[in-house]
Formats: structure tokens, sequence, C-alpha cells
């Protein structure tokens, strides 16, 4: 018989309780206790809707009040000093690491978060030392292992492996230079070898060890300590099931299969290619082997024809007691229920699959491979052949137009008139900005008033000229207190803007949205992404209206602002019908539009944002010069369409640029914006190294903190950078959009790096 398993699964329950019950614990409205018990009732829900969709294996351990890395490094002594001696319980420790913490007697930052793989999901990075005291504070998967039998639902257990623990972690202050994590796989292994034989003598036949770590070109240098970990854990621990995703194993195949484990998960969704290697691999061997063929990283009904044919291969070849059938990854990546949307169209809820009822896929797929009479499988069967028959339909009959304009795009629409030296000379005739010419990344203060008149025209409490008026109230208010801080390039401030992404989503023909697809971020911040359903295009000017009144509210240039393709893209759900090049490539033609557009109406100045595009590069380096391959010129498309005399600027969230840094640089945008307060010496060394040509304005201070910086730290900074950057290509601003600051300090930071430029034009 198939099997079909789920390999994790939403932390959030159907409702948000979880999240709720999170932060009404963080704000002191409810005890540990009441968390404790919301968290349990959710657990359980899940636990028993997986079994009544009929999956065989069902995780336990998964499950997190913020995130399971986290957990795990709590759960493994993995806690960094600074959390310790304030007398805070083990839960409040927890959080503190997680968020940091700000009382009277207490005051530590937050540890550092990184993105997940290549999803928009963030772990809470683990900190290793020497000194690191690896002991089991306390077995998650075990506590949940018997809550779940308790609540009458067999399961198979979920641990992060050691080699991806230790291999996503840093190396903390204390440790010495040059300290490898890797390094402490000897220590740690008596703790995993404790945690899986308990889980053994509890009863837990499987226990699934995750090693997403095994899909990245990094892993290929662990053979030799995977080889000895699984070596030394397989005696103790139930049996193992290695479970990879997110990409495909390559090489690292060739030691894997070699390991003792009794199972090994791949990922077919993102990697379908590599199913006949790995079925030679393991073909000798006794490993089971377990499909991934229901995505956990998208929502679009799994096609049942495709995905048994693959499960057929992998029966054919190992027999079905050796085939499980998976979710890809776990389904942390999509939200609970379709159930619980009532505003999609019943066409539109037809095409998608959310957590549960990817449940149901699986466990339908697996049926079909045994061989199931059972007339609800067969009409399973059937509906999702229709299914997918009326999307392929709609597909066909998705915009023309829009993909006759993709087939015509030349190489020269790529291209700007002339080359930045030339412009550069027109764009000091138009803008006449000064020397360090100060500005901002685009958004000012979210304030309570924005949101609630937002809200009451969703609710149509106010009319839509109502809200109008609103928003141009706020255009104009943030244009004077610009004009009065002395700025010189001047922001319409965003207030018609709920989300970067969202809101643009929402003015293009092509997307549909959700009203609970909540998907985590991190912690208790959830998204809902936007979904592409079909050809993209822009019917009526998205900005315009916004910036050019605020254009015209002043006498200073004003810097229409947009968000780019890819980050577009990357922030939702994809099609999975056509490729994310000519996804990207639509949207690419619906901006240049709204750029051109932008110009047309008196703008001189338009940025185009793109702070996802390097979360976008694929997980194996081999991969990277086809993602550039279409990313960089869908940049390049949304914004070449222009005269020369349009300053195009750009924006990235992010100053880790080494690798990718000649890439930005061939965006070819007039002036970029970068994240820079948090790692200088890092970027600075960039700069050194490849020099750049164009103009580059490194934000001066960081807005993630409510911090001010003083004028004095702006103009040190400043003269960091002009020790390596020439001093007539250098703007002045912060590192990112200001929505989520308050007014306050926004102002006070802002007449600091005012006065710290117009020193600079004294001084260079
Ligand atoms: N223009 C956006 C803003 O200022 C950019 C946000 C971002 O980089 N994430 O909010
Ligand atoms: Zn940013």
């Amino acid at each position: 018989m198939v099997a079909s398993s789920v390999l994790g699964f939403p932390r959030i329950g159907a409702n948000r309780e979880v999240k709720k019950a999170v932060e009404a614990y963080w704000a002191g409205k409810i005890s540990a206790d009441d968390l404790t018990k919301a968290a349990a009732e959710v657990k359980k829900t899940s636990w028993n809707s997986l079994k009544e969709r009929g999956v065989e294996i069902i995780p336990s351990g998964d499950f997190s009040l913020y995130d399971h890395i986290l957990d795990h490094s709590a759960a493994f002594n993995v806690i960094p000093k600074r959390y310790l001696g304030h007398n805070l319980s083990p839960l409040d420790v927890y959080f503190a690491m997680g968020r940091g913490r700000q009382t009277k007697d207490v005051d530590v930052p937050a540890s550092e978060m990184k993105k997940w793989f290549d999803s928009n999901y963030h772990f809470v990075v683990p900190e290793f030392s020497e000194e690191t005291d690896f002991k089991l504070n306390f077995n998650k998967a075990l506590e949940e292992f018997k809550e779940a039998k308790a609540a009458g639902v067999a399961t198979r257990p979920v641990v992060v492996g050691p080699i991806t623990f230790l291999a996503l972690g840093k190396a903390s202050k204390e440790a010495k230079p040059g300290f490898q994590p890797i390094s402490l796989l000897p220590k740690i292994l008596p703790v995993y070898k404790q945690l899986l034989a308990d889980l053994k003598s509890a009863g837990a036949e499987w226990v699934q060890i995750d090693e997403p770590i095994l899909v990245l070109d990094v892993a290929a240098n662990y053979e030799k300590q995977f080889t000895t970990a699984y070596a030394d854990l397989a005696p103790v621990a139930p049996k193992i099931l290695l479970a990879t995703y997110y990409g495909r194993l390559d090489s690292n195949l060739s030691f894997v299969a070699k390991l003792p484990i009794a199972g090994l998960h791949i990922d077919l969704d993102r990697a379908p290619a590599q199913l006949d290697e790995v079925i030679a691999a393991v073909k000798p061997t006794p490993i089971v082997l377990s499909l991934g063929v229901v995505s956990g990283r998208n929502i679009w009904k799994t096609d049942f024809e495709a995905a048994l044919k693959l499960g057929k291969k992998a029966v054919d070849a190992l027999g079905s007691d050796r085939v499980i059938i998976a979710t890809s990854s776990s389904l942390l990546h999509t939200p609970v229920t379709l159930a619980a949307e009532k505003k999609l169209t019943e066409e539109q809820k037809d095409w998608f699959s959310f957590a549960l009822e990817k449940a149901e896929e699986v466990a339908v797929i697996a049926a079909v491979l045994s061989g199931s009479q059972d007339p609800k499988v067969s009409k399973a069967l059937e509906a999702n052949k229709a299914s997918i028959t009326k999307r392929r339909d709609f597909e066909r009959n998705s915009d023309d137009a829009v993909r006759k304009r993709v087939a015509a795009i030349t190489p020269d629409m790529l291209e700007r008139k002339s080359p930045f030296s030339v412009r550069k000379e027109i764009q000091k005739e138009t803008l006449k900005l000064p020397k360090f010419p100060t500005t901002t990344i685009g958004s000012f203060p979210q304030t309570q008033e924005i949101r609630t008149a937002r809200a009451k025209l969703g609710k149509k409490e106010i009319t839509a000229e109502q809200y109008e008026d609103f928003i141009k109230k706020e255009i104009e208010s943030v244009v004077r207190i610009q004009e009065k801080i002395g700025l010189d390039l001047l922001v319409h401030g965003e207030p018609e803007r709920n989300d970067m992404v969202q809101y643009f989503g929402e003015l293009l023909e092509g997307f549909v949205f959700t009203q609970n697809g909540w998907v985590q971020s991190y912690g208790s911040r959830y998204v809902r992404p936007p979904i592409v359903v079909s050809d993209v295009s822009r019917p009526t000017p998205m900005t315009v209206k916004w910036s050019s009144y605020a254009q015209s509210v002043t006498e200073k240039p004003m810097k229409g602002m947009l968000t780019g393709p890819v980050t577009i893209l990357n922030w939702s759900f994809p099609r999975a019908d056509v490729s994310r090049e000519v996804q990207c490539k639509q949207l690419a033609l619906a901006l240049r539009d709204e750029v051109i557009d932008l110009e047309k109406a008196g703008i001189k100045a338009v940025q185009v944002d793109e702070p996802a595009l390097r979360e976008g590069l694929p997980l194996r380096k081999a991969d990277w010069d086809a993602y550039l391959g279409w990313a960089l010129p869908s940049f390049k498309l949304a914004t070449a369409g222009v005269s020369d005399a349009l300053q195009t600027h750009s924006h990235f969230c992010y100053s880790d640029f080494d690798d990718i840094f000649p890439s930005i640089q061939a965006l070819d945008a007039d002036v970029i914006s970068i994240e820079a307060s948090k790692s200088d010496m890092k970027l600075l060394n960039t700069f050194k190294h490849y020099g750049y040509s164009n103009q580059i304005g490194p934000g001066v201070y960081d807005i993630h903190s409510p911090r001010v910086p003083s004028e004095q730290e702006i103009k040190d900074r400043l003269k960091d950078m002009l020790a390596i950057l020439p001093s007539d290509l250098l703007f002045v601003n912060p590192d990112c959009g200001l929505k989520t600051r308050a007014w306050k300090e926004t102002e006070a930071s802002l007449i600091n790096l005012v006065n710290a430029a117009r020193w600079a034009r004294e001084t260079y």
C-alpha cells in the first residue's frame, strides 16, 4: 500500500487563534497557561483534520509559537547569554530571543532573523560558540507526539536535523575567530541521541528528520558529517525518514543514498526531474521513498494525472510498500483552508488548494496508487480532472493582447536612450538638485488615522470622494513637512497603499486576493500574498493621480513611487502554468506604461523598488544566471521607456551585495538606495572592490528602530562613504521607507540628515 503524508502544517489556526493568543500574551492580557491551552486546541484540531482527510502519516513537533528553529535552539540550550539572568520564565526567554524584550528591568535586542531558504518565512538564527553547552531542556517532538496520541492521533514526530541546524547558525560574538558551528557536531549528537531514543521508547515508529540543507551547494562539503552523524543516530532512533525540500539533491544524492536511513523524502514539486536518479540510487537499498508531489509552496490544485505518473514510476520500480505520497515540504507556506474564503467565486475556488485541501490530495493520490476501489476516490479523481481542464481552458482564454506584447519585446526596449554619463548631465538641468541631494525611500508614517480611513472606505462608511480628499490632504501635509525639513527630492508618502505589493495587485488585471489566506512571515507576523491567476495588464494608471497631485502642490521635484516587477512576483503566489519569466515580463510591461505616464504627467524622477530581487535568487548557484537572465531585463523593461531626462531610482532592502553587485549595476538605474546602516563595513568593501558608476544612496540611518541618529553620526557615516565613493554620486537618505515609524522620530531624524548633507556640501 502506498501511504500518504504531510510534512508539516500551518501553525496559525483556522481563525488566527495562535497569532491572537501569542499577541495577547505579549500584551499581558492572557497567562502562559491560556496561551498553552490555545495552542493545544489548534494542534489538536490540525491533527484531527488531517486524520479526517485520510492522511496516514501526520506530523507532530512541527508546531511553533514563534519559529521552529527557535524552538529547537531553546530545546537544545542554544541560548545566548544576554537572554539569561533576568529572572524570566523559559517561555519569556524564548520570546525575548525571538523579538527582544524592553521593560524597565531588561533591555535585550532580538536575535538575528534570516530568510528561510528561498521563502518569505524568516527563522531566528542560532548562535554558537566553543562554549555552547548542548543539553535537552525539553523534548518538544516527544511532548507533541504524546499530546497527539492523547488526542487519539498517531503521528510521525518532526525534528530539525543536526547538520541543517548547525549549518544555518552563526558564530556568536564570544566565539574565536574562524570558529565554524559545524565543528560542534560531535557535541550535539549525544543530545540528538537522547531525544531520538526517548521518542523510540515512547512508541514512535518513525521520525522525520529535516535536512533541507541538502538542496544547497554547501551540503557537498558536509558529506563526512552526514555520514558520521547518521551512523551514530540510526541505531538508537526510530526509523529515520530524512526529509529534503525546496530543491534537488544533485550530487549530494550519492552519499545520502548510502546513509543508514529508512526513508528519504524528495521535493518533486520544485525538482521533478530528480525522480529517476533518486529511484536508481535507492533501488538497491531498503529505503522507502517519500514523493513530494503536492506543492507546499504554492496554492494551486495538484494535477492528479501528473502526480500519479510520478507515483507510478516509483511504485513500478520499488513496489507500493516503499512509496509514500507527500506534500513537497511543510505546508507552512500555505494558508489553512479554502473553506474560509467567502469572496472568491466558485470558479476561482476550484483552482486552488490550501493546506487542508492539499492534505486531501495526498490521501487521494496515495489511494489511487494503492488501487483503491472506493467510489469516493474515483469521484475525487474525476472532479480533479474536470477542475484541471477548466483551469487550462481559462488559461488558454487569458489575455492574448498581453501575450503578443510580451512576444514583441525587443532588446532596444531594455536600454535607455543614452548612457548614464549623458543622462546625468540632462537630469542636472531638469531636476536642479544640489550636491548630496537628500531624499527618502517613499513611505511616511502610516498613522492610525490613515488606516482608519482605509478601513472605512472598505466598509463603505465613507465615499470614494471622501477618501480621495483625505488622501490628498495627507499628501499635502507630507509635502509641507518635507519642505519645512528642507529635503530636496520629495515623495508623496504612500498614504494610499495598504502594502507595496497588494496595492498594485488590486489595480492590475490578473490578480485575486484572499480574505483569510494568511502565511507566516515571522513570529506572529503573517502576510496575505496576492495570487497571479491570469495574464497581467494595467487597465488604468495606478499612481499618476497621487504623484501629480503631490507635484502640483510644490515647486520641488516629486519622485514617483512604484514596486518593481520582480518584487511583485516574488511576494505573490505565481501562476503554475506559465513561467515566472513570462509573468515578470507582463508585470514589467504594465509598470513600463506607468513610468511613461508618470513622465507625461510632469514627474521628473521615478523610483521602482526591488527589495525582493535578491531573495528570489535560486538556491543553487548554477541556476542564478537563468533567474537573473529574466529578472534584470524585467526591471530594465519597466524603467527604460522614458526620455533621458527622467531620473530612475531603485531601492533594495539589503546590503549583502557581495555576490549580486554586478547585477545591481547592470540595472542601470540612475540612482539606487540601499540598506546600509546595519553593516557598513561589508558594504563599503564591496564598493571598494567593484566601484559603482551610477548615483547611490547608502542609507545613513536605520529606520527599523525608533532611535534618532545624531547629526554627528550621520556626518561620520557620510565621511566613511566619501572615502570610497565619488562625491558627485552620493545621495543622502534613510535606509528604507518610514511607514512603520512615528512622526516624532521621523522628523527629528530627517532634520539631522538634512543638516549633515548641508555640512557635506560645505566640506566636500
Ligand atoms: N517605497 C517603499 C517604502 O518606502 C519601499 C519599501 C521597501 O523597501 N520594503 O515603504
Ligand atoms: Zn527597503
